[in-house]
């Protein structure tokens, strides 16, 4: 939905624009040798006088954060400069010690890219702030434990239109980063934050008056503050009154569901941006192997998508499943390997999506099956050998490392090998028709629904082991 028409006839279009922060996952922080821990909980452990801003210390870069981010854009297939460096951006808060962030101005590390059909401006490095808390009182605590945290800020040009369309990119950057191994991403803690410029405009290709949505802290919020802002701008367009829309900053009221003013947007010369002269520049096609980084990339979501439709004729649906669950999906190669038949191999996927799934989600000490136990299973099932009830069966019993012997020996000896031999089932069927005469007469009388009712004996005399299928023609075959 690029366009919202309202009932008065109008029709408006919405532009969005997102900045999205990150915290990278390296050993040590952004500039200093501080451990970067996200789960440590007690404040201020992880810190040192480098990231409290005591004069006379200085900053380091570390490598490891300017590698993830060439990952990151080689991966969105972004240009990665040659030249770069950070520089100071100027504000006074008490989570910013030294009084300025360290962050990139004219020379990000990745420009330009591609995510999820959504163009990308830019991609550049900065420190996290520290972490102020106001809840305490007539009093604020600022925990530094995050402050000189490596951040990435990617910033998207504004060529969204829809609050989905926002959601779903900052979804696919959160799984992106997953897959790269270069962060966690989560937003409830604080991982990953979403900033949102909104517009609206009467006219396709014309910008309207942008305000920017700040702290939208999970996919959820970010959908429901764009819808808000599309609405709050809308109304104000039909009331006559879009000389209201201003340029500013705004935030979520999460108890009042609605967007409320913070301040009037601060422009970039505010901050004084200048190059930091304690860090040196750098020449990043020098420093890396570029070539070598690109070709040792992991796959990411976008070509595995296609990968899993292509390569295994998987529903579209299905193949999302494993991209969003790549354990799954790694688990479901593995099998491959080892099953070549492309139809055989889709009941296998069958089995992982629906059963395998939900018993790792219902019962508590499941592991995913053996590879050669579940294999054997699928190929029992395949060939008719066993029933789906006996299959999910035997699975459950080896997710449960309750299955000590091969899923085959296990079938004979539970009595679960389908009965497809026509000559063994005949006799049961037979006796089951003699014992029940006035059902007999029933069936012949026209009331074919009592198949059902013989077929469940059969199921009930053989303890299921009898293929259904073959049992219903030799019911109609005998019964006639
Ligand atoms: P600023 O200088 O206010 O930070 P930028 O031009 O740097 O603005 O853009 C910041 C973000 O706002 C980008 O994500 C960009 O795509 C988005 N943006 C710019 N103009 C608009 C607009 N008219 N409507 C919605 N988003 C916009
Ligand atoms: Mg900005």
């Amino acid at each position: 939905m690029s366009e919202i028409k309202t009932p008065t006839g109008n029709t408006y279009y919405p532009v969005i624009g997102l900045e999205i922060h990150a915290e990278l996952n390296t050993a040590s922080k952004m500039f200093s040798s501080s451990k970067n821990d996200p789960d440590e909980i007690a404040p201020n452990r992880n810190i040192n006088p480098i990231d409290l801003g005591h004069p006379g210390t200085l900053p380091t870069i570390n490598k490891k954060a300017i590698e993830h981010m060439i990952k990151i854009g080689l991966s969105v297939n972004g240009t990665i400069a040659n030249f770069t460096e950070f520089d100071r951006k100027n504000y006074f808060y008490p989570d910013i010690p030294k009084g300025y962030q360290i962050s990139q101005y004219k020379h990000p590390i990745v420009s330009g890219g591609e995510l999820a059909g959504v163009l990308i401006t830019r991609i550049h490095l900065e420190e996290d702030t520290g972490l102020s808390k106001h809840d305490r009182g007539d009093f604020s605590l600022v925990d530094f434990n995050r402050a000189g945290v490596p951040l990435m800020e990617l910033v998207t040009e504004p060529v969204i239109v829809s609050a989905k369309e926002a959601t779903d990119f900052a979804k696919e950057l959160q799984l992106l980063l997953r897959y790269l191994g270069v962060g966690e991403a989560n937003m409830e803690k604080g991982e990953m934050r979403v900033e949102a410029n909104i517009s609206v405009s009467k006219e396709k290709g014309k910008f309207g008056t942008k305000v920017e949505v700040k702290n939208l802290n999970s996919f959820k919020t970010v959908e429901k503050a764009i819808e808000f802002e599309l609405d709050r701008m809308i109304t104000l367009y039909e009331a006559g009154q879009e000389g209201d829309i201003v340029q500013e900053t705004r935030g979520w009221d999460e108890a009042k569901q609605k967007t409320f003013s913070q301040r009037k947007k601060e422009s970039s010369d505010d901050y004084r941006y200048f190059p930091e002269p304690d860090l040196p520049k750098l020449y990043l096609h020098e420093l890396f192997n570029l070539e070598e980084l690109k070709q040792n990339l992991s796959e990411v979501p976008a070509t595995l998508r296609i990968r899993f439709k292509e390569q295994y004729n998987l529903a579209e649906k299905d193949v999302e499943i494993y991209v969003q669950n790549k354990h799954l999906a790694q688990y479901f190669e593995q099998v491959a390997e080892k099953i070549s038949d492309l139809t055989v191999l889709q009941k296998a996927s069958n089995f992982i999506l629906s059963d395998i799934v939900y018993i790792l989600e219902n019962e508590e000490n499941a592991t995913l099956p053996n590879l050669d136990a579940f294999t054997e299973i699928v190929t029992l099932f395949a060939e008719n050998k066993i029933t789906s009830r006996g299959a999910k069966d035997m699975l459950l019993l080896s997710m449960t490392s309750m299955l000590e012997i091969s899923p085959e020996v296990y079938a004979n000896e539970h009595g679960l090998i389908q009965k497809n031999n026509s000559d063994e089932l005949k006799p049961i069927i037979e006796k089951i028709i003699a014992d029940n005469p006035k059902v007999v007469e029933e069936y012949k009388s026209g009331k074919e629904s009592v198949l059902q009712f013989f077929l469940g004996q059969i199921m009930k005399e053989t303890k299921g082991s009898a293929n259904p299928k073959m049992c219903m023609e030799l019911l109609k075959e005998m019964l006639m």
